[in-house]
């Protein structure tokens, strides 16, 4: 069987994180869950959760800010759950590097349906051969390809 995917939740209104805790955990998802900044960015350094459900309405950090801090080290799917509706915190928060925004009041099979595609996205990503352009180091007049196991001097094949 395969390893349940966890789940962080980052959300400060109870009712709210016990609903999705309820769904997520009822489609088999490990949840880990935090009511403040602080104590997500704790789980998501110390845990490593799969994916990150965030409320951007906390009491200490604004989600936007969370999303700015996560980024800087991570590349853990975001999807950001916010009653704001406006279409520019839903920019800006894309813009940041969050994954996906949904409004709340949400539908339960919506959530599940996101975080599915947001991990199937992710898990693919990341079992994927690195892109090519990783691989082919340049300096000078001289090209390594290390994905076709070629070196070219001035664009010239050379043998090995
Ligand atoms: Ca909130």
């Amino acid at each position: 069987m395969n390893p349940k995917f966890s789940v962080l939740i980052i959300e400060d209104e109870t009712h709210i994180l016990n609903f999705m805790r309820k769904i997520l955990t009822s489609h088999d998802y490990k949840v880990l869950s935090a009511n403040t900044g602080k104590a997500g960015l704790e789980i998501i350094s110390s845990q490593c959760p799969d994916i990150i459900l965030l409320d951007l309405g906390l009491p200490d950090i604004d989600g936007v800010d969370i999303i700015k801090k996560v980024r800087e080290w991570s590349s853990c799917p975001i999807i950001v759950i916010s009653a704001r509706t406006s279409e520019r915190e839903k920019v800006l928060a894309l813009d940041l590097g969050a994954d996906d925004y949904i409004t709340k009041i949400f539908n339960p099979l919506e959530l599940i349906a996101r975080v599915k595609s947001q991990l199937r996205r992710y898990t693919q990503l990341g079992s994927a051969a690195p892109a090519a352009s990783e691989h082919i180091y340049t300096t000078g007049g001289l090209t390594v390809n290390d994905d076709k196991k070629e070196v070219l001097v001035d664009g010239e094949a050379v043998r090995m």
